[in-house]
């Protein structure tokens, strides 16, 4: 991370240089902490001249009044107090992070005449600023004064000063938790295949159990035991071996069904033998969203100690062309027994979830799995990266992951499926086959998975658009962007903690 907050939260403060910042809405004339800040007035006046409307998300910049003990303030618009959606918080947060610069001091005045700003939404606002503050720099020796919000990179203190401060320090744990779950699910996206190959990936789950994760980690051979000929089919390309990682973290009553989550985790898809156009092929590293999504997800639940029983499985392997490669043709078994001819050696993602997915049920017998997966490029054609496609076979589940992606605004939007979709995977040679063809390449995509779910409630997210590449906004400057962390934790906390 390139930038650092420590956040606290107080009651009141009194400012001693460095930077105010006052939040206010569009209806209130004032903003707060004003009379901190700014006894000469200088902020209304300044306001009036900029033609500062409070628009949500929008600043407004002075410098040094005189008078004021701050260095510099800001007004950041919060928009019609109305209006105000949780997710707003976040945004807020986010512009207020964006503007602090080469200061080590910031006194930020979150009640908002005209708002009752609850602990829970100034927790969020605090999240919104770690959300913000995140930048992938590892490899950059030469660091730019850009990077960093603090003076010589050092962690800028930020005091948020709120009514309720004792509440939100308590509601900013939580907030801590989700933060630190997107930021290592962007670490992993962003960070490169050479570095982060199964293994390497598998290592990274196995950290969590410094968290109190349960977590097992699958070797070639166990895998082969199992009969997983799909996943394997992928991994023989690549030199470096195959890993599953079941994580567990049991929060709720014991012996209660967990709810389980599975990740894509291809560390690099090259296509395999079905080999990728040049061109922008390095995003191809980011083709363990998925994977890295779960893994973020866990780190939250277990971080914030959540009242649920929770398996992530994720499927880690690389595609590579490789005189061991398997062809266009292939026939391979999978562990629920049926066989899949291997059409395009691209179409991989749903070999590796169906052996997953299988296993997953087999074992825990989950409440629903929902599985996350950058698994084709036809969601993007469909949806662009806005938003992730949602192919379920439960409405109910689908309407609590709607309403999670509104919430968070990690959005869905539900794809059809059905039995003439489903046909169009039936395979000469095989029970299937792993493309359907260009038409409704997302639909028949999640058709090839739902063949292996059962009976089991169960959605698919494509995330091709959203966990890489997508539109940067005030809470995500980075191009891995931990979709689905924030999503699923919500989904949790919403109707599975007891
Ligand atoms: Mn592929
Ligand atoms: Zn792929």
């Amino acid at each position: 991370m390139s930038a650092k907050f420590d956040i606290s939260f107080e009651k009141s403060a009194e400012i001693a240089g460095g930077y105010a910042i006052l939040l206010k809405t569009k209806d209130a004339d004032t903003a707060a902490g004003v009379s901190a800040a700014d006894p000469s007035g200088v902020v209304a006046k300044a306001a009036k001249i900029a033609g500062f409307t409070a628009k949500l998300a929008t600043a407004l910049d002075i410098v040094a009044p005189e008078g004021s003990a701050a260095e510099r303030i800001f007004v950041i618009g919060l928009g019609k107090s109305a209006d105000l959606a949780s997710f707003d918080w976040l945004k807020a947060g986010g512009a207020a992070a964006s503007k602090i610069k080469n200061t080590n001091d910031v006194t930020i005045f979150i009640d908002a005449p005209g708002v009752d700003v609850t602990p829970a939404q100034a927790a969020d606002f605090a999240l919104g600023m770690q959300l913000r503050a995140y930048g992938f720099d590892t490899y950059k020796t030469r660091k730019s004064d850009d990077d960093s919000n603090g003076k010589d990179g050092s962690a800028v203190k930020v005091r948020i000063v709120t009514a309720t401060a004792k509440e939100a320090a308590k509601a900013f744990e939580t907030a801590q938790a989700v933060a630190n779950g997107v930021n290592l699910a962007r670490d992993l996206v962003n960070e490169p295949a050479n570095v982060l190959g199964p293994v390497e990936f598998a290592a990274k789950a196995k950290e969590l159990e410094k968290l109190g994760v349960e977590v097992e980690i699958l070797t070639e051979t166990e895998m082969t035991k199992l009969g997983m000929g799909a996943l394997l089919g992928v991994a023989q390309g690549s030199v470096r071996p195959p890993r599953l990682a079941i994580m567990q973290w049991k929060g709720g009553k014991s012996g209660e069904q967990p709810v389980a989550f599975i990740g894509k985790g291809v560390v690099f898809d090259t296509g395999g033998i079905s080999i990728k156009p040049a061109g922008g092929m390095e995003d191809m590293k980011g083709d363990m969203g998925g994977a890295a999504a779960v893994t973020g997800l866990m780190h939250v639940l277990a971080a914030r100690k959540a009242k649920a029983n929770v398996v992530g499985v994720i499927g880690l392997v690389e595609n590579m062309p490789d005189g061991n490669a398997q062809r266009p043709g292939d026939i391979v078994t999978s562990m629920s027994g049926q066989t899949i001819e291997v059409i395009n050696t691209d179409a991989e993602g749903r070999l590796v979830l169906g052996d997953a997915i299988w296993y997953c049920n087999d074992r825990f017998k989950p409440k629903f799995m929902i599985d996350l997966a950058t698994l084709t490029g036809a969601i993007l054609v469909a949806l662009g990266n806005i938003q992730a496609g949602l192919f379920s076979n439960d409405d109910q589940l689908s309407e609590q992951l709607t309403a999670a992606g509104i919430e968070t605004h990690e959005r869905l939007w539900r794809m059809p499926m059905g039995k003439e979709y489903d046909k169009m995977i039936d395979s000469k040679f095989a029970d299937m086959k792993n493309t359907g063809g260009r038409h409704a390449g997302s639909i028949t995509a999640a058709h090839f998975i739902k063949r292996f779910v059962g009976d089991t409630p169960w959605a698919h997210l494509d995330i091709a658009g959203t966990a890489m590449g997508s539109p940067l906004d005030e809470i995500n400057q980075s191009w891995g962007s931990g979709y689905g962390v924030r999503l699923l934790d919500q989904l949790v906390r919403a109707n599975y903690e007891s």
